[in-house]
């Protein structure tokens, strides 16, 4: 199961922060909601979720108005016939892929993804997409990766696709390369772009890139740099095809792009003075920008409910850059081997939590009376009407939140809410 707890690396963390582990009831998405921002992110890919009505209507309403303009991701549902076994589900499935690609000529690769009823009756999807890439292939490359809430929790179903692309990425030998892993709006994406060529790293690589049928090579000279932290699967499956990860915090806010950057720029040697040069401009402009949101949440207590496995990062920004107290960090998914630069710069004291029993959770979350709780969708207007400030933490998956350019409006995400509760009290 997608959520136990990492077994593969020592168990073992550097600071004093005791870990609270619970299992019950989850309040959490499922992998299908990854569509939403990988969609628009590869621009020649289709997202085909073999599922039901119910895995239909979650992406339609995760994707909001998007679905109006023409959208590269679709569901093939699973229809009573399909379920009780009554027709052949791979025949049917070859025929809407058929029809698809015969109406969207500009599709490069197909997703075909996995969902709770497709795993539930055992349509094999990688025997599906072996014998549709027979046909297909090259004009078209057909994948498949499950976004399936039985294996994965809401942005696992990012690493679940990048996963299914590591074994066809080309084979770069032993060139020396940087790859920047794990998605980024385009124009954060060029921001640090621009950055790496003054600091004269290259080549650089982003992964996933913009055209799925770009797909950067791997090799032993690739070192990897995650870009975001819940991509487990995907950097170990790097790891085996020879990449060597750089550990590193993670670029959100001033110190952690600085740290993120650093990483990079040690491992090509680059002198500090260059280093300092290179970055000031950004880092004067973002400190700039982000002192005013620092105002308001100075001071302020926050309570962050699992999630997205965002939160130790950014908790690590509220509490260092923003002089937030931090009152309780839950995150769905521990992964020391991704999360150790950033657990070691968390405040000693902040209590941890992995995994989620809900009602427990709230209790803790209602006594303790936090200034921002920072929640899914589902819980986020019932704590409202409670009288809680709140942040819905989906937002911090869709907007632009890397870089240093980025820093004052991460910080402003979580000011809105406060702000707005000071201007509706008379
Ligand atoms: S994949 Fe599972 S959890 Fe996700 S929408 Fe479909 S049925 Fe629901």
């Amino acid at each position: 199961m997608a959520l136990e707890p990492c077994t593969e690396v020592p168990n073992q963390i550097k600071t004093d922060i005791p870990i609270l582990k619970e299992r019950g009831q989850r309040e959490v998405f499922c992998g299908l909601t990854g569509i939403v921002w990988l969609h628009r992110k590869m621009q020649d890919a289709f997202f085909l979720v073999v599922g039901s009505r119910t895995c239909a209507h979650l992406v339609q309403s995760a994707a909001g108005v998007m679905i109006f303009a023409e959208p590269r991701f679709g569901t093939a549902i699973l229809g009573e016939r399909d379920l009780a076994g009554l027709a052949d589900a791979n025949e049917e499935l070859d025929r809407i892929v058929d029809q698809l690609l015969e109406r969207r000529p500009d599709i490069g690769t197909l997703f075909l993804v996995g969902s709770c009823p497709s795993e539930v009756i055992k349509l094999d999807l990688a025997k599906a997409s072996e014998r549709l890439n027979q046909r297909f292939f090259p004009k078209v490359r057909i994948l498949n990766y499950s976004g399936s809430g039985i294996e994965t929790t809401f942005t696992q179903g990012e690493d679940a696709c990048l996963g299914s692309m590591v074994p066809v990425l080309p084979n770069s030998y032993d060139e020396p390369s940087l790859m920047i892993v794990g998605s980024l709006a385009d124009v954060v994406e060029d921001q640090f772009q621009r950055l790496f060529e003054k600091l004269g790293i290259g080549p650089v690589y982003f992964f996933p890139p913009r055209r799925a049928s770009k797909l950067p090579p791997v090799g032993k000279g690739t070192k990897l740099l995650l870009a975001q932290p819940f991509l487990s699967d995907t950097v170990r499956s790097l790891i085996a095809r020879g990449a060597t990860l750089l550990p590193s915090p993670y670029p959100f806010g001033i110190e952690g792009t600085t740290a993120w950057l650093k990483t990079a720029a040690d491992a090509w040697h680059i002198d500090s003075s260059q280093f300092e040069q290179a970055i000031a401009p950004s880092v004067n402009r973002a400190k700039i920008a982000l002192e005013r949101y620092r105002q308001t949440l100075a001071g302020r207590k926050a309570f962050l409910f699992p999630d997205s496995q965002l939160e130790i990062p950014l908790a690590r920004f509220l509490s260092r850059e923003c002089g937030m107290e931090l009152v309780e960090v839950g995150t769905p998914y521990i992964d020391r081997l991704l999360m150790e630069s950033e657990i070691n710069l968390l405040p000693v004291g902040t209590a941890l939590s992995e995994g989620q029993d809900v009602e427990k959770q709230l209790d803790r979350c209602r006594q303790a009376k936090p200034d921002i709780t920072v929640c899914g969708l589902g819980l986020a207007n019932p704590l409202e009407a409670e009288g809680m400030a709140t942040k819905w933490s989906i937002e911090l998956v869709f907007s632009p939140i890397h870089g240093y350019d980025q820093a004052a409006d991460l910080a402003e995400l979580f000011a809105r809410p406060l702000e707005r509760r000071r201007r509706l009290t008379v």
